[in-house]
């Protein structure tokens, strides 16, 4: 089976379209780690399409925000300002999916999905030496989760956890090699706000037969998505920042 992997897509319409223009005709289905909404200013188009063509997918922190399941104290202002945004605007059979979206992690034909942690869905995997401490919940040799926007991921080996080196902003493909005695716990990057230092959108075929597996990045039309937040009334921010990647 070909998977696409995708997370944090976040309303970012303009994005997601060309990560699927880009993947076209090389997945079979299509599975997220999370945050479909909040931050970017499209969410119904996103949730639309995620409803009709993703076959597994786990909530994010701001997905479970917009559903009304969380409360929304724990958001910076920036981010509570774009939730209640997306709550006033998002429709209603998408509020509905939202709300049931389900919580991580959750098994795929042989691996896992979550979006933060193994322990805690709104959890942030930064340091190797985080991924150590809950190494003992990751139940599968292979998991996928997302939240934070960095695309990469850890390898778990015998003695240690190591980073992924990202892929080089000249490239826009990163082939992994998989070895025996290896866990990985692998994150797609985001789709709709990458804070990796890369502004192109980022996301992973996986090959399970061929046991192939490339972390890709494609520009994709940063001043439409931009135009879209101002149009909106969405904080600045939010559209600036799409264009650095940080
Ligand atoms: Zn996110």
């Amino acid at each position: 089976m070909r998977y696409l992997i995708l997370s944090d897509i976040h309303a970012n319409w303009h994005a997601l379209e060309a990560v699927l223009e880009d993947a076209s005709g090389q997945f079979d289905k299509v599975i997220c780690c999370g945050d479909l909404v909040g931050y970017c200013a499209d969410p119904n188009p996103v949730v639309d399409w995620a409803r009709a063509n993703v076959t597994e997918i786990v909530r994010g922190n701001h997905d479970k925000a917009c559903a009304g399941l969380d409360d929304l104290e724990w958001f910076n202002p920036i981010a509570r300002s774009s939730a209640m945004w997306t709550m006033n605007n998002l429709s209603e059979e998408n509020t509905a999916y939202l709300r049931q979206m389900p919580k991580g992690p959750v098994g795929v034909n042989g691996y896992q999905i979550l979006h933060g942690s193994p322990a805690d869905e709104d959890e942030y995997l930064v340091a190797p030496q985080e991924v150590a401490q809950v190494r003992s919940l990751l139940e599968t040799k292979l998991s996928f989760f997302g939240h934070t926007h960095v695309q990469g991921g850890f390898l778990l080996v015998r003695n240690g956890v190591l980073r992924i080196p990202k892929t080089p902003p000249a490239h826009s493909e990163q082939v992994l090699e998989f070895e025996n005695d290896v866990m990985y716990l692998l994150n797609p990057g985001s789709v709709g706000q990458p804070r990796d230092g890369d502004p192109r959108a980022g996301y992973i075929l996986y090959d399970s037969n061929e046991r192939e597996l490339t972390y890709r990045r494609v520009s994709y039309d940063v001043a439409g998505a931009q135009a879209r937040i101002r149009s909106e009334g969405l904080p600045d921010i939010l559209a600036d920042r799409l264009a650095s990647g940080a």
